[in-house]
């Protein structure tokens, strides 16, 4: 099944979720990351997940990728459901970011990016090429490839950790908080570097951020999550025109903005 995981009947969603819960042992009750969760991402959709912490933005994106098993309900990818020993095929068509965007410190940039297609049996001049075009997409100078993660900076870090992410063109990309560490300006021309990757390679996207304005600027539909349940789905105009309650009213208005000169 290997490369073929994602065929589907055509209409059928990437990924779907059925009413998924999700909890952890803790100290009394437990904790609840996903109360029966339903939730559809459609092929060549940008979605994103924004809430506040601990709400289970995070459980929700290692679900899709079977980094996580629900105790109720079930995550379906390509209209089937996950299977225990599919996620690592899975990860061949899936590209996943993080915060601090995974990357191994003991190889080089290069030979981050060359591990999965290495794997897939793809030879130097190929992955090669693709590291080139994808650095130019990310704007990210190509003889950086040659450092460490340690002598990149952070900004630079989360371009590779994004370019890694696409090398084999995955069906979908899922990101955890990309940008969540990197400061103002750099965040800012990331946003738009991300904007258009998406429009250029990725199908389906799936990101998680708790930042109103970057969800907004990066997709087109928002999924609002409280502690573990969804309180609002929709476009961005339908957040600020018609939120669903007091809290999603409290979310969008939770924004400093400077003063008036
Ligand atoms: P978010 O990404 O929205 O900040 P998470 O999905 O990481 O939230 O977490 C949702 C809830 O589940 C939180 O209360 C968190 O503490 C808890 N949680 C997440 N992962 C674990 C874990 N491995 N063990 C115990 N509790 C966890
Ligand atoms: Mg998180």
């Amino acid at each position: 099944m290997a490369g073929t995981p994602l065929r589907r009947p055509r209409g059928t969603p990437l990924f779907s979720l059925e009413k998924v819960s999700k909890h952890y042992a803790g100290t009394d009750a437990g904790v609840v990351a996903l109360n029966q969760v339903s939730l559809r991402f459609e092929p060549g959709t940008v979605t994103a997940l924004i809430g506040t912490s601990g709400s289970g933005k995070s459980t929700l994106l290692r679900m899709l990728i079977g980094l996580d098993r629900p105790d109720g309900g079930r995550v379906l990818v390509g209209g089937k459901p996950l299977l225990p020993d599919e996620h690592l095929a899975l990860r061949r068509r899936v590209g996943y970011v993080t915060q601090d965007g995974g990357l191994f410190p003991h190889l080089t940039a290069r030979d981050n990016l060359a591990l999965l297609p290495r794997h897939l049996g793809w030879n130097p001049e190929r992955i090669d090429a693709r590291a080139r075009e994808l650095a130019a997409r990310m704007q990210l100078p190509p003889e950086l490839l040659r450092r460490y993660p340690a002598e990149l900076s952070g900004g630079q870090r989360q371009r590779v950790a994004v370019m890694r992410a696409l090398m084999s063109s995955p069906d979908a990309l899922l990101l955890d908080e990309p940008l969540g560490a990197l400061d103002p300006v750099v965040r800012f021309d990331l946003q738009e570097q991300l904007r258009q990757v998406f429009a250029t390679y990725a199908n389906t996207v799936v990101l998680v951020t708790h930042d109103l304005a970057e969800a907004a600027f990066l997709a087109s539909r928002l999924v609002l999550i409280h502690d573990g349940s969804v309180v609002q789905d929709g476009t961005p105009e339908d957040f600020m025109a018609r939120p669903a309650d007091d809290f999603v009213r409290r979310f969008t208005g939770a924004q400093r903005r400077l003063p008036q000169a």
